[in-house]
């Protein structure tokens, strides 16, 4: 492997190069991992965690970037400590750090990297003669409905000849969906506590310790089991409502859609409305039918995706999250384990 190479891998250490690095060069089996002097790459790996859960953002500088063996193997060591942690906020949480700083990093890279990491990604794109990038429909629809804003609609899209045509920042932002899909799956992986070393087990108590005083920051929790199929972020911005409180224009675009898809009448969702301090009928009742596609376009608007609620803070996970990647899925997965609500 070329040195340009060992450091694009070290600097995006989900490529399958940082893989293969490690299949080459590094025993990545648990019982060998504390043993072949990781321990640097295990105090890396909680950063990485830490920077994700603080600044919701990974970094990686040079230094980090030179020091290649530790960065390459802190990745993969980091996905076993957010497994181990069995917590759902902090599994997407990291994904999401790891992703948006790739995202970053991609922004400074040269046009033939930032393709080739898509590539690899599975995100492919074409460069044409105009500088534009071109993805496939199919691709681009699949990793774009999670975007609200309306430039990202497909109607509203430069398309030819069955490709979809963006600037470098879009593409870049593609490929970030991706690499959060494929951090957040490998986090899902199970890793038996049992066979874990002790080093690894103090890391995950260090990372939950920093989870917890995060989470002791946040306004109070509000036990939401008895709601049954409402997902805990959607049933607390519901009870936040309900007790009068001011929710912010995205809040009331999630509860509307959300009533919305569960089938609520337009009156059933303007009585609900009516607690907030600014209540006024015409308005909601507008905006309710306008959201339900009743007016305008007859566009239906759909419920925010679990990345757009998490990219704005409002992602408060259970367990019955579990690998969903939509609210309305939740539970879904995890049929079997989800409680009845009688
Ligand atoms: S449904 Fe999705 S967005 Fe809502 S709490 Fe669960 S994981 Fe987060």
């Amino acid at each position: 492997m070329t040195s340009e190479n060992v450091l694009r891998a070290a600097r995006y250490p989900f490529l399958p190069e940082a893989r293969e690095f490690i299949s080459r060069n590094i025993d990545l089996t648990l019982e060998s991992l504390e043993k072949t002097g990781s321990e640097a790459a295990l105090k890396r790996a909680v950063e990485r965690v830490e920077n994700a859960l603080i600044f919701k953002e990974v970094k990686v500088t040079v230094l980090d970037e030179l020091n290649y063996v530790r960065e390459i193997l802190s990745f993969p060591i980091a996905v076993i400590l957010v497994s181990m942690t069995m917590n759902e906020y902090v599994r997407r949480m990291y994904a999401l750090g790891e992703s948006r700083g790739a995202y970053r990093r991609m922004l400074n890279e040269s046009d033939e990297t930032l393709l080739y990491i898509g590539e690899k990604m599975g995100v492919e794109g074409v460069l044409d003669d105009e500088s534009m990038i071109r993805v496939k429909i199919p691709t681009y629809l699949k990793l774009a409905y999670s975007f609200h804003a309306p430039h990202w609609k497909l109607v509203n899209r430069a398309v030819s000849n069955g490709y979809v045509l963006m600037g470098r920042n879009e593409y870049a932002r593609l490929v970030q969906v991706e690499i959060n899909n494929y951090v957040y799956e490998k986090t899902l992986e199970p890793v038996p506590m049992g066979a874990a070393p002790d080093s690894f087990r103090r890391a995950v108590g260090k990372i939950v310790e920093v989870w917890s005083k995060l989470e002791a920051a946040k306004p109070s929790h509000i036990s939401l089991r008895e709601r049954g199929d409402t997902p805990p972020c959607i049933d607390r911005i519901i009870k936040k409502m309900e007790n009068g409180e001011n929710a912010s224009h995205f809040e009331r675009l999630v509860v509307a859609t959300f009533m919305i898809a569960r089938n609520r009448s337009i009156d059933e969702i303007i009585e609900f409305f009516s607690k907030q301090p600014d209540y006024k009928y015409s308005v909601t009742k507008y905006q309710v039918e306008h959201l339900a596609g009743l007016r305008g376009g007859g566009k239906k608007y759909s419920v925010p995706s679990c990345r757009t609620m998490l990219t704005n803070g409002l992602c408060y996970p259970d367990e019955y999250c579990k690998g969903i990647k939509h609210p309305l899925r939740y539970g879904e997965e995890n049929a079997a384990n989800k409680p009845r609500v009688s």
